[in-house]
């Protein structure tokens, strides 16, 4: 089977955790022995979050301006996909030999592009970067133009940036030769450095979040994988979530998840996009969606664990 893998943003960084790198070589080491374990009798191609580590690119940037310029967030982005694609990389070979499976592994920087006229640029949600004071926020305001909210909850006004949906990937070609070729790809990560196209030619990098659910699943869609897994830190998804009533959901149809969606059970910024994913994905005949954290990441594919989408069930 063809399987394309999105890790949650806790696979590399846990709540609570600084980021060091011993921290980050350490969180991918159970990451790697799940996906090795899958890459035994499976193709892997693999996508992941990158919030933790964007947002403290985007904090070195910002506290360093004054002696080396500051980069925009495309640029953080692309800076993220390869420090998180070499971790990855050392982590997934090292298990490899550990297990005796020879494969190559390989990261692909990779531009998402995003339709211009989308109706996010008009509606920024995604908050990116630290917390700051109101009269901080108000002076960035001032210079940049860009939309910052108040988090009451935690305290700051943190910058939003519009989350477009992904339409095309560019490095689709090199990804599917890659992946044809017999290496294990990551690519995509961060739901992809989002660009959009250029006029007379070539790509603009923009100040936007695409979802990495989102863009893992049209990566999915390109590879012809036959199974999208979006791995996170709970082990099924749950109706009325949180509540003394939840209920988890095992092998659902996706008319049924549908339904769930509509009646409004999944977080927005959280599962929401996850179970969008999923439905987008298991819509396509013959095609299986599975959520469920990385620890049952095996178990879900061998004793069918998880929440699993699948049409027509
Ligand atoms: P990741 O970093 O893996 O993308 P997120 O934190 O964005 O993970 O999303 C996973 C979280 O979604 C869970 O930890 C849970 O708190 C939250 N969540 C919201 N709604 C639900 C639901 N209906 N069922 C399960 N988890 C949910
Ligand atoms: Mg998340």
């Amino acid at each position: 089977m063809k399987i394309v893998v999105a890790l949650g943003g806790n696979a590399l960084l846990k709540a609570g955790q600084s980021g060091t790198v011993e921290e980050q070589y350490e969180n991918v080491e159970t990451a790697c022995r799940q996906l090795v374990q899958m890459a035994q009798d499976n193709e892997l191609v693999i996508t992941h979050g990158n919030g933790p580590q964007v947002g403290k690119i985007l904090l070195q940037n910002e506290t360093a301006r004054d002696k080396t310029p500051a980069m925009p967030l495309d640029i953080c982005g692309a800076m993220s996909q390869g420090q998180i694609g070499y971790i990855l990389q050392q982590g997934l070979c090292k298990e490899f030999q550990r297990q005796n499976v020879e494969r190559d592994v390989a990261t692909v920087i990779t531009r998402v592009q995003v339709d211009r006229d989308d109706p996010s640029f008009q509606n920024p949600t995604k908050p990116i970067g630290s917390f700051y004071s109101r009269e901080e926020a108000e002076k960035f305001k001032k210079n940049s133009g860009d939309t910052w909210v108040e988090d009451k909850a935690r305290g700051g006004w943190r910058k939003v940036v519009p989350s477009p949906m992904p339409s095309k990937i560019v490095e689709e070609k090199i990804i599917k030769e890659l992946v044809a070729g017999g290496y294990l790809v990551i690519a995509s990560g961060g739901g992809g450095v989002p660009v959009i196209a250029d006029e007379p030619a070539g790509y603009k990098g923009i100040e936007a979040v695409i979802d990495k659910d989102l863009a893992g699943e049209l990566l999915a869609t390109i590879v012809d994988a036959d199974v999208l897994m979006i791995l996170t830190d709970v082990s099924e998804v749950y109706l009325n979530y949180g509540k003394p009533d939840q209920k988890k959901l095992g092998t659902v149809s996706v008319e049924e998840m549908e339904k769930y969606e509509e009646e409004g059970h999944f977080g927005a910024g959280s599962m929401g996009p996850k179970v969008n994913a999923a439905i987008r994905f298991a819509r396509k005949k013959g095609k299986t969606a599975i959520i469920t954290s990385l620890e049952n990441a095996v178990k879900a594919l061998t004793e069918n664990t998880g929440t699993q989408l699948k049409s027509g069930v």
